[in-house]
């Protein structure tokens, strides 16, 4: 792209599971790639967040990886599928699927900005601008990395690590490492470092885990929860959070182990490791903190869509559309931060955005 301003209908930010879908939907409805909408990624290469995360996710290690409307993920695949890598098979499928619904994403193209000029909006790009009438954002939470503040951080003198730096278990053997966070991230990377090395698992509240598999009503009900507090304008919480933690063959054989031995939250970092309230201490090399990320969103600022207490309220069907500034969905945003749910509020998004602007047969 060169330094100059496009007009477009519709910018689709983030080409992950939710800008695909959404992407689908407006080319499926009749509009027109580039004089009606376009799709912008930063990333150097199909697959979304996944060509991002560690190579020790495999598809039998992730939850489940649904299908984009209109491609089976498994016709993709090669060669033994539960031990492939997700961080190659999920981008040969974004790959393909790019390719035969012919959807044109420009890459590496990262958003800086987007505010309102003269009645449009404007997207300002590291490699140009968009004058647009409406857009999807879809840009996920894995360039947001949330680590909670701890007296004494700062004098740490050990490697502090988020999730998101994680590569393989192998880097921490002999060096004890303190594990922080009760999500599903955090359970498996404390099964593989516990597998190599010591470790100390620490989480603010007792994890929940679920007996028996997780039933489809479950999920409904956790997301319905998480809708609910976005129509409100409460800061999303992750759909994780609500389900519980399901007790998988791997939890079992940790707790045979006896590394699931978790302990409340340390109130302080010392140069040498952490610190309890009642005087407690461990020693530590590495402190990894599994603890969530959030929504990636802070291009959108100048747009004001953040009430006081963080949070954004959301309307329309499936709770998209950002309710005082209706030009703009956000989709892989709280109910919809599933692969499932991102398929939906694609769709919804681009519905509701077409007619919304007029576009569209
Ligand atoms: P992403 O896949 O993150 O895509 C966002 C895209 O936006 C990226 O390609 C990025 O390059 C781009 N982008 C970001 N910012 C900008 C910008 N400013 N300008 C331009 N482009 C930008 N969900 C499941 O349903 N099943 C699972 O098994 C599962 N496992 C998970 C495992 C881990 C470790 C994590 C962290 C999450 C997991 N999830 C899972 C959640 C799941 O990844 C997401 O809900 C879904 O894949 C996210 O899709 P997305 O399109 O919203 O975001």
């Amino acid at each position: 792209l060169a330094r100059v301003q496009y007009k477009t209908g519709i910018v689709v930010i983030g080409a992950g599971q939710a800008g695909l879908s959404a992407a689908y939907y407006l080319k499926k409805s009749g509009l027109t790639q580039g004089r009606d909408f376009v799709i912008l990624d930063q990333s150097p290469q199909p697959g979304g967040a996944w060509q991002h995360r560690w190579s020790s996710l495999t598809l039998s290690t992730v939850n489940r990886i649904h299908d984009l409307p209109g491609l089976s993920f498994a016709d993709t695949l090669d060669g033994n599928a539960p031990e492939v890598r997700a961080n190659i098979a999920v981008p040969h499928y974004f790959e393909a699927y790019e390719k035969k619904f012919g959807l044109i994403v420009y890459r590496p193209v990262g958003v800086k900005v987007v505010c309102e000029r003269n009645g449009r909006l404007r997207v300002e790009t590291d490699g140009g601008y968009f004058s647009a009438q409406g857009i999807i954002n879809a840009t996920g939470t894995w360039e947001t990395p949330y680590i909670p503040e701890y007296p004494g951080q700062g004098h740490f003198k050990g490697l502090q690590l988020h999730t998101k730096d994680y590569q393989s278990a192998k880097a921490f053997s002999g060096r004890h490492v303190v594990i922080v966070g009760a999500g599903i991230s955090a359970i498996q990377l404390l099964d593989e470092i516990s597998q190599v090395t010591t470790t100390t698992w620490v989480t603010r509240r007792p994890p929940e885990f679920r007996e028996g598999s997780f039933d489809e009503g479950a999920g409904r009900a956790a997301v319905a929860i998480v809708e609910d507090r976005v129509r409100k304008g409460l800061p999303p919480r992750s759909v994780v959070s609500v389900t519980g933690l399901p007790v998988t063959p791997a939890i079992e054989s940790m707790r045979a182990r006896g590394v699931l031995n978790r302990l409340p939250m340390f109130s302080e970092i010392t140069a040498q490791g952490v610190r309890w309230s009642d005087g407690r201490e461990q020693l530590a090399d590495v402190i990894l903190w599994c603890t969530g990320f959030r929504s990636s969103l802070d291009h959108l600022a100048p747009l004001m869509l953040r009430e006081e207490n963080g949070g954004i309220i959301m309307a329309g069907r499936l709770a998209t559309m950002v309710a005082k500034q209706p030009r703009v969905h956000l989709v892989g945003y709280g109910p919809s931060a599933s692969t499932i749910g991102a398929n939906r509020a694609g769709r919804a998004a681009a519905t509701e955005l077409m007619t919304y602007l007029g576009m569209g047969s």
